[in-house]
C-alpha cells in the first residue's frame, strides 16, 4: 500500500537552521515574506565552530533588527587581542601578534562602521538568531525536522520528529544545509576545489583558562609542543576553551584516553576541565561550480567550504543570505524579472573564490611561522622539535633573534587576522541589479579598505548627527527599497529598481543640515548628482 503523504504549500522554503537559513528567515520575515525552515537537530549546534563574527556580518544583524546591545554583550571574551605561538599554554610567546595594530589601523577600523568585530561563540550567536527567527508570525520554524529529498514533481520530502513524511511545495527553496549539503549533492551540483586538505579533531572544554595563564588577552594558542600540538581557541576564558587538534595518523589511534592524555598534558594537573564535545572536521577549500539551480538556491557552507584560517566561512554565509533575500522578495512581490534571481551567483560566487583562495593561503601562511621557528613543516613530528622550541625560547641573544624573525614572520600574515578589505571590502562586479560601470570598481586588497561610493562597494559608512534614530549612512538604507541619494535637484535616474521603491535622501536637505558636508565628501557627491544603492547597501549606480 503507498503512504499518502500531505504536501504543504509556502512561498519559501529554507533548509537548515544554521547561522545561514536563521539569517535569511530573519531577513525574509522583515521584508514579509512567509515561509518555512526546518532544522533537522532539535537543539542548539553542540559543535562551538565560529566564533569570528565580523564587522559586516554585525551590520548586517543590525539592518535585519536584531537587538546589537545583546548581540554584543554575547561577546565572552571581549578582551581578546592577541594571537600567540609557544611551546604550551604556560610558557612565553615564540610569536606574537596583535589583533588590534597599530594606531593607525585601529582609527581606520573605528570610521570603517559603527560595528565591529564581536568573538561570538557559534552557538550562542545561532540560539540568538533563532530566538529572533521565532518571533515572526510569518516564520514557521520547525526544529528536529529533516529534508530527505526531492520528489519526481520537484516538491521537498521533509520528515517531522514522529516519523510522519511531509511534502513541501514553494515558489523558491534555499538551500542553506551546510558543508555536507544533501541538497547540493541531491541536485549534482559539483564543488571545485580539494575536499579534504587536512583533519582535525574538536575538543570543547569547560575549563578556567585563566587559572593557567592569568587574565591575557588571547584569542588563540598555537600551541607546538608534539605532544599537544594544535591551536586553542578561547570562546570564553573562564568557560569555554576548543582544543583544535591535526590528526597525524588515523582518527581511531585518538581514541577516548589519548585525548584524555592531550588535554591533561594541555591544561595541567591542577586545572580541573569537562570535555563538552568531540569530533572530526575535514579542512576544505571548495566553491559550489553553481549556486541556483531552478527556483533552488545554495547559500552558506553548502554553497562554499573555507579553511577557518581567516574566519570567513559563517560571515560569508551572513552576507549570501543578505545578497539573495531582498531579491526573492523582489520577485515574489514586485515585477522583478528572474534574472534578478541569477545575479545572486554572478555576486556571491566570485567573493567566495576569493574568500576561498584567501582562507587557503592563510592556512599556507602559518608554516612560514614554523620556519621561521627552524622547525620543517615538511618533516611533521620527525625532527628535533623540543630542542628547537627551547633554542626559541631561550633567554639569549640567539633566542631573542629567532623571536625577532618569527615575529616579522607574524606580522607578514597581518592580513590573515586583520582583513578589513575582505570583511567589507568586497566589491561586487556585474550582476543584473549594478550598473554596466561596475567593473570599473577597484577591488580592495586584503588587509586594506578604502570606502568609496562606487558600484558594487558597500556604500561608506559616514556618522550622522542629530538624526534620531539613526547613527550611519548605512542606517538609513532600507532592506525593502532602494535608497536615491541626492544633493539638491532631483535627477533623471535611469538605472531599474525592479518593482521597489525608491527612499530619496536629499543631503541638502533641513534634515541632513549637520551631516551634509561629510556625507557630500566621503560619498563623492557634488550638486546635481545621485547615488542608488541596493537594500543590501551596495551601490547600484552613480550619476
Ligand atoms: C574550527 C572552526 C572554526 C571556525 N571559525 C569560524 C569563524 O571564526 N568565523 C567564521 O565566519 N566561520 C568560521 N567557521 C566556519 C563556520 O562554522 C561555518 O562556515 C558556518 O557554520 C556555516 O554556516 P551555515 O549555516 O552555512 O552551515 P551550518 O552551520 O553547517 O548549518 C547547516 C544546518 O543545516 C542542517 N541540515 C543539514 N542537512 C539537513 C537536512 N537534510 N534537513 C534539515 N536540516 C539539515 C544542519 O543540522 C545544520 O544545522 C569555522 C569552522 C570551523 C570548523
Amino acid at each position: 500500500m503507498q503512504t499518502v503523504v500531505n504536501t504543504e504549500t509556502t512561498q519559501l522554503f529554507i533548509i537548515g537552521g544554521g547561522p545561514t537559513g536563521l539569517t535569511a528567515s530573519i531577513l525574509l520575515s522583515q521584508l514579509g515574506v512567509p515561509h518555512i525552515l526546518v532544522e533537522r537537530r532539535t537543539g542548539p549546534q553542540p559543535a562551538p565552530a565560529a566564533h569570528v563574527v565580523n564587522t559586516r556580518s554585525m551590520e548586517i544583524f543590525r539592518q535585519a533588527g536584531l537587538p546589537m546591545d545583546e548581540i554584543y554583550a554575547l561577546n565572552s571574551h571581549p578582551q581578546a587581542r592577541y594571537v600567540t605561538w609557544s611551546t604550551d599554554l604556560k610558557s612565553a610567546p615564540i610569536g606574537k601578534f596583535d589583533l588590534l595594530g597599530d594606531e593607525g589601523r585601529l582609527l581606520a577600523r573605528m570610521n570603517m562602521s559603527q560595528d565591529r568585530v564581536a568573538n561570538i561563540s557559534q552557538p550562542k550567536l545561532e540560539m540568538a538568531l533563532a530566538e529572533k527567527a521565532a518571533s515572526f508570525d510569518g516564520a514557521d520554524i520547525r526544529m528536529g525536522w529533516e529534508w530527505k529529498g526531492f520528489r519526481k514533481d520537484g516538491t521537498s520530502l521533509v520528515q517531522a520528529p514522529d516519523g510522519t513524511e511531509v511534502g513541501i511545495e514553494a515558489a523558491y527553496t534555499l538551500a542553506a544545509d551546510g558543508a555536507g549539503s544533501p541538497v547540493a549533492r541531491a541536485l549534482g551540483v559539483k564543488k571545485n576545489g580539494p575536499e579534504t586538505i587536512a583533519q582535525f579533531l574538536n575538543l570543547s572544554c569547560k575549563v578556567d583558562l585563566t587559572k593557567i595563564v592569568g587574565e591575557r588577552e588571547v584569542l588563540l594558542y598555537w600551541c607546538l609542543d608534539p605532544e599537544i600540538f594544535g591551536t586553542c581557541i578561547v570562546h570564553d576564558p573562564k568557560n569555554l576553551t576548543v582544543f583544535m587538534v591535526p590528526l597525524f595518523g588515523p582518527l581511531e589511534s585518538y581514541d577516548d584516553a589519548r585525548c584524555a592524555g592531550m588535554l591533561d598534558k594541555l591544561f595541567g594537573p591542577d586545572v580541573p576541565y569537562e570535555l563538552l564535545y568531540k569530533g572530526v572536521w575535514n579542512m576544505s577549500a571548495q566553491v559550489a561550480e553553481r549556486y541556483r539551480v531552478g527556483n533552488v538556491f545554495l547559500l552558506g557552507d553548502a554553497a562554499h567550504r573555507f579553511p577557518p584560517t581567516g574566519g570567513l566561512g559563517l560571515n560569508s554565509g551572513v552576507c549570501d543570505a543578505h545578497n539573495l533575500v531582498w531579491k526573492i522578495a523582489a520577485r515574489l512581490q514586485g515585477s522583478a524579472a528572474d534574472e534578478l534571481l541569477d545575479s545572486y551567483e554572478i555576486e556571491r560566487k566570485p567573493v567566495a573564490q576569493r574568500n576561498c583562495d584567501k582562507s587557503y593561503s592563510n592556512n599556507d601562511g602559518l608554516q612560514n611561522i614554523l620556519t621561521a621557528i627552524g622547525l620543517d613543516p615538511a618533516k611533521g613530528l620527525n625532527q628535533p622539535i623540543h630542542e628547537l622550541l627551547e633554542a626559541a625560547s631561550a633567554p639569549d641573544e640567539k633566542g631573542e633573534a629567532i623571536r625577532a624573525r618569527v615575529n616579522e614572520a607574524v606580522e607578514n600574515e597581518r592580513d590573515h587576522f586583520d582583513a578589513p578589505g575582505m570583511e567589507v571590502g568586497f566589491i561586487y562586479h556585474g550582476g543584473c541589479a549594478l550598473s554596466a560601470a561596475s567593473g570599473a570598481t577597484p577591488d580592495n586588497d586584503a588587509g586594506s579598505f578604502e570606502p568609496r561610493a562606487l558600484p558594487g562597494a558597500r556604500l561608506p559608512h559616514v556618522v550622522l548627527e542629530g538624526m534620531p534614530g539613526v547613527a550611519s549612512t548605512l542606517d538609513v538604507i532600507a532592506y525593502d527599497a532602494y535608497t536615491l541619494f541626492t544633493d539638491g535637484s532631483a535627477p533623471a535616474v535611469t538605472q531599474p529598481t525592479f518593482g521597489m521603491p525608491t527612499k530619496v535622501l536629499d543631503i541638502s536637505s533641513e534634515s541632513f543640515a549637520a551631516n551634509k558636508a561629510r556625507v557630500a565628501e566621503a560619498l563623492e557627491l557634488k550638486a546635481g548628482q545621485w547615488i542608488l544603492v541596493r537594500p543590501d547597501g551596495h551601490v547600484a549606480a552613480r550619476g
